[in-house]
């Protein structure tokens, strides 16, 4: 019955908010349990310290010896902070962080205990690991896969309750020396960009060319549900989602929530996590209530990607752990709650160096708008080319909640320039802005980019793909995700391009062409191929879903088991060959992990769906028709009749559940398939839809059954009880 509901309220309403201390300040937390390079140059020589930094600001290889003298260093430092354990951290092709834990203790011979940490465990640690999925990558036999510390981000402390750990951010790859996570892939799209970037670069005349780096802001949604209802929730527990709830008489109609007063256990909350966030050196800046009740925000400022990457994994590990110190669960998943906006990450990306300075930022002289041109266009080229590789790497069983319910960006990817931009792009593709070469052109032409201003107010929210002023934001991606794969496509797409820019730009400049109308003809050979995905309009309207797949000749992929077959076709297989960001063998074993993934998400849902229906709701709906069924015989002995329409209801409803469950359980049952194409599918189409109607049935008994008797906690009290 409702009595752990009562029990779950009363706890919150007498819950006081946990005392935080206010934000010390901030010169002295920021930062503080990181070992960067402010940290090593205190505690290393000199010669070693200018060893280490090369290999951090460009990924160098550190030699034996300084290799050594930083581990060294790394863990005096470490152990002065408490820490008893290191951990090589790396992040296997799930969107999981995974650790393995060593102490830095060991006993000598003699018996003696001593501290060792050298520079072979840093450079090279051995986790077992062979429990990841890891596609056909490793025979299991072959067992080991090796981690090795990523010197571009930097080792930090973690505080749990086990003491204090030593994290070092690692690549992990197999024995035989592929790639088995998603940091490996990102370092190298990252050095693929460069050299096609260069190439471009040089063209243009640009004497010096610093390394590029792609950039990463992500802005990332989440729910916090108290602890008390969420632990009486198997669904939110196991699958991070509610499999039942019926609509709350008050969702988000009112828009009231969105940037309104933050709760007060939630600012406390938020405040600590901050904190926290801070000494870890990530930089959170923004935070404020989102759409739905019980739905909030956090972005921090953007950083490089490789670091900006593991700093999201890191932030949401931090996040789970903290809502837990205070009582609540954090819910990352892309749909909580039906009915209710679900969560998304904003991933903003753009490209630059220390030479050239953001190459996707319009800039201040017409030779840095015709970079900026460049860079854009090959922007817009990627996302026409491989759109439904933009769309594989967003693809999940829980994001396919989202994507496509009109909340979000609807899974056709198309790209949003804004007015102005649009309007340039248009022009140069009609051929308008190359009649005058003469420096006429730059007048009439890149003057409007030169005015071009970035204006949140000119946002389309609508889009998957949008240009924000000096970035892209790829909007589509879902809030449980890592942000490596959505980069490493970004990243390998714009590579790709560059280099059929440099192609072409050094055709035109070959043949005597001037650089601005050499540029102006490569952007106009590239819009009429390509200019086709860009789309300034209501992305979400049924006129736009027609248009683009009929006139315009894009892909609309809503689900998953379609959307991951992109990692299949050739071509997109040719351009992570030859970019060397994936081999085929290493991009069909991501193919192989994902569909997986999908799958036991699935089934995971699909098994509760019938236990819940079974052991939770089943017994609630029998328990009323019982109590019924004796006041009606009570009455009527009286001579009194009660009319039998609820009963008849809830039987009703009751039977047609228990018939979908059974449904579903012998679909589930069903193992016999050609592939995992097929296999993805059926569960899409029979096993999905069926949890559909069990849930359904169990909503309508949710609003006609006693509340008295109602086992779950309501989407009411979990959304407005804080
Ligand atoms: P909004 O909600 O308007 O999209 P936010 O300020 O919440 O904006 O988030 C924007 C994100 O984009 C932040 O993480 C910010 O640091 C990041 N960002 C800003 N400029 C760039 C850039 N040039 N490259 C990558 N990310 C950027
Ligand atoms: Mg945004």
């Amino acid at each position: 019955g409702n009595q752990s509901r009562l029990d779950a309220i009363s706890h919150i309403t007498n819950r006081a908010p946990l005392s935080v201390s206010m934000p010390e300040s901030m010169k002295d937390i920021w930062a503080s349990d990181v070992f960067n390079l402010a940290s090593m140059e205190e505690a290393l020589s000199k010669n070693a310290f200018k060893a280490i930094k090369k290999t951090v600001k460009t990924g160098a290889t550190l030699d034996n010896a300084t290799a050594d003298i930083v581990a060294s260093a790394m863990k005096d430092w470490a152990m002065a902070k408490g820490a008893k354990f290191f951990s090589h951290i790396f992040y296997p092709m799930t969107n999981a962080t995974a650790e393995k834990h060593d102490g830095f203790i060991v006993t000598n011979p003699d018996g003696h205990a001593i501290n060792e940490f050298t520079g072979s465990l840093l450079i090279k640690g051995e986790p077992d690991g062979s429990s990841f999925p890891n596609g056909s990558l490793r025979m299991t036999n072959a067992a080991r896969g090796y981690t090795a510390w990523d010197p571009t981000s930097p080792a930090y402390i973690m505080n749990t309750d086990n003491g204090s750990t030593l994290m070092i951010p690692s690549i992990f790859m197999s024995w035989t020396g592929e790639a088995l996570d998603k940091k490996i892939p990102l370092l190298r799209s990252n050095a693929a960009m460069n050299t096609a970037a260069h190439k471009v670069l040089a063209l243009m005349g640009e004497a010096e060319i610093a390394p590029l780096n792609s950039s990463c802001g992500a802005e990332q949604e989440y729910f916090l549900v108290d602890a008390n209802f969420a632990n009486s929730r198997p669904d939110l527990l196991l699958a991070g989602r509610t499999l039942f709830g019926a609509a709350p008489a008050k969702g988000q109609q009112f828009d009231d929530h969105y940037f309104g007063a933050i709760p007060a256990r939630v600012q406390v909350f938020m405040q600590d996590f901050e904190n926290k966030l801070y000494k870890l050196g990530i930089p959170a800046k923004t935070h404020h209530n989102e759409v739905a009740p019980g739905q909030f925000e956090i972005a921090p400022y953007y950083e490089a990607a490789n670091v900006a990457a593991d700093h999201q994994q890191l932030l949401m590990t931090v996040m789970k752990q903290t809502a837990k110190e205070h009582g609540f669960l954090c819910l990352l998943h892309e749909k909580p709650f039906a009915g209710l906006n679900g969560s998304g990450k904003h991933v903003n990306w753009s490209v630059g160096n220390s030479t050239q300075g953001n190459l996707l930022d319009p800039g201040n002289t017409p030779h840095q708008n015709l970079n900026f041109l460049l860079f854009c266009g090959a922007v817009i080229r990627g996302v026409h080319k491989h759109g439904p590789l933009l769309r594989a790497v967003i693809a999940t069983a829980s994001n396919d909640h989202r994507l496509g319910a009109n909340e979000a960006p609807p899974a056709i990817l198309s790209v949003y320039l804004g007015d102005q931009l649009e309007q340039v792009f248009s022009d140069i593709k009609d051929g308008k802005l190359d009649a005058v070469s003469d420096g006429g052109f730059m007048d009439s032409g890149l003057s409007q980019i030169l005015k071009f201003k970035r204006d949140p107010g000119d946002r389309n929210r609508t889009s998957p793909f949008a240009f924000t002023g000096n970035r892209f934001e790829f909007r589509a991606v879902g809030s449980s995700q890592s942000v490596s794969g959505p980069l490493v496509a970004m990243n390998t797409i714009l590579a790709d391009s560059l280099e059929w820019i440099a192609a072409a730009l050094e055709t035109e400049l070959k043949a005597g062409v001037e650089q601005t109308a050499a540029v102006t003809n490569v952007l106009k050979a590239l819009l009429n191929d390509h200019g086709n995905v860009i789309f300034g309009g209501d992305g979400y309207s049924s006129d736009w879903h027609k248009m683009a797949v009929e006139e315009r000749g894009l892909k609309n992929i809503p689900t998953t088991p379609d959307a991951l077959q992109a990692f299949l076709a050739p071509d997109v297989i040719d351009l992570f060959d030859k970019t060397g960001v994936l081999t085929p063998v290493e991009l069909a074993s991501r193919y192989e992990v994902y569909a997986e993934q999908y799958v036991l998400t699935v089934e995971v849902e699909a098994k509760l769906v019938a236990e819940i229906a079974t052991t939770s709701i089943y017994p609630a709906a029998i328990s009323y028709l019982s109590t019924l069924g004796q006041t009606a015989a009570g009455l009527s002995a009286m001579g009194v009749e009660l009319d039998n329409s609820v009963a008849k209801t809830v039987s009703a409803e009751t039977n047609a559940m228990m018939a979908a469950v059974t449904q579903l359980q012998t679909a589930l049952g069903e193992h016999d398939f050609a592939d995992a194409h097929a296999h993805m599918t059926f569960l899409c189409t029979t096993v999905l839809v069926l949890m559909e109607t069990v849930r359904s049935h169990a909503d309508a008994l949710e609003m006609i059954v006693s509340d008295d008797l109602w086992p779950l906690a309501k989407y009411r009290e979990m959304l407005f009880i804080k």
